[in-house]
């Protein structure tokens, strides 16, 4: 499996994403695009580990003489990569200086520390350095068909945490309570970190990103679920359902179902050739025309990988044409103020339409 998730072609794409973006050199430490390019997990650390992929010329990565067995161990190790390990006395920012030369346009992971980043500055001299986001956009933007079933494995393993929810969500518990369950069970289905919990009652089911408090639950509250962790794979889930907790105020449900309506247009409206503001615009217009507008205070989504949050971005003014691969969360909300919703599933754009990764029901849950 990881080799097809984590293929050794991935560094060859890298050196020509490199030259495509004008780069002469890309310089990637611990992060989603070091593990894309190499399915290396590496720690980010004071010590410096760093994948070197010329534009023209052999990639090498450059690892801390103490994780050298971790990154022969990874994908990285069966890929044919010179391993470059430096001793505790060596300065590693001179050994890829010596290595590279003085590199024109250098471009650096955008998740690099700025420590390193300042010692790159200094230590490459002449270097124009700049970030690597776009030659790697090009590239993290359209899955595999290998990465969109570690998508949809995520998808299904969050689902089965929503399936759960249920039976947390009872008046008297605090959401803090609750969010300990839920990320309890984040694990215990098959992710291997908790990258975030939102349990929003009440009011606070009004604040998009509020995560846990000691607020406790009461009859009559809508509580926000919003989820996500990673998973082995590396690649994250991220889904959000609306519970009631006894009957919804009446306003609620009038807009919840406005809601709903907006969610699935959304995604009904994801093809090729569809462009990233068309979504959102679609998901918008739903909310707008019932008089909810102003409630919509966030974008429509987020694309999704390695990190929860990448492009494409579903937002007014982003006209990046969507393609078979394109992976990303359609989730409108409506936050009134009193109480508030937001229905999130992740899609990906097939070469027919779309494909829904996650499948809990999303009609309110009444308990
Ligand atoms: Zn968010
Ligand atoms: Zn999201
Ligand atoms: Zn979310």
């Amino acid at each position: 499996m990881n080799s097809e998730l984590y293929p050794a072609r991935r560094v060859a794409e890298a050196a020509g994403a490199a030259r495509a973006a004008g780069l002469d050199v890309l310089l990637l430490t611990p992060g989603p695009d070091l593990r894309y390019v190499t399915g290396y997990d590496a720690m980010q650390l004071e010590r410096l580990t760093c994948l070197v992929v010329p534009a023209d010329g052999e990639p090498f990565l450059v690892v801390p003489r103490l994780e050298l067995a971790a990154a022969q161990a990874s994908p990285a190790g069966n890929t044919g990569l010179e391993i470059v390990a430096w001793e505790e006395r060596d300065d590693p920012f001179r050994i890829i200086k010596n290595r590279v030369g003085t590199a024109g346009n250098a471009g650096l992971s955008d998740h690099m520390w700025a420590m390193s980043v300042f010692k790159f500055r200094d230590s490459l001299g002449a270097a124009r350095l700049t970030v690597a986001t776009e030659a790697m956009r090009s590239l993290r933007i359209r899955k595999s068909a290998a990465e969109v079933a570690a998508l949809r494995e995520a998808g299904a393993a969050i689902d089965r945490v929503h399936a759960r929810v249920p039976q947390w969500l009872r008046p008297g518990f605090t959401e803090r309570a609750v969010g300990a369950r839920i990320a309890e069970a984040i694990l215990a289905e098959g992710h291997a970190a908790v990258d975030f919990v939102i349990v929003g009652s009440g009011p606070n089911a009004a604040s998009p990103h509020h995560e846990l408090s000691d607020r406790v639950i009461s009859e009559g509250d809508v509580v926000v679920v919003d989820i996500g962790g990673t998973m082995p794979s590396g690649y994250c889930s991220d889904c959000t359902r609306v519970y009631s907790v006894g009957e919804p105020p009446a306003e609620f449900s009038r807009y919840y179902e406005v809601l709903a309506r907006a969610q699935e247009t959304g995604c009904q409206s994801v093809r090729p050739g569809a462009s990233a503001e068309s979504v959102d615009a679609a998901t918008r217009s739903v909310i707008e025309a019932a008089g909810y507008g102003e409630w919509f205070i966030h974008r429509t989504g987020h694309g999704i990988g390695l990190e929860t949050h990448e492009d494409p971005y579903i937002v007014a003014g982003n006209e990046t044409l969507l393609e078979p691969g394109m992976a990303f969360s359609v989730e409108p909300g409506i936050y009134p103020g009193a109480h508030g919703a937001r229905i999130e599933d992740i899609v990906v754009c097939t070469e027919g339409g779309f494909e829904r990764l996650n499948h809990a029901t999303r009609e309110l849950v009444i308990l």
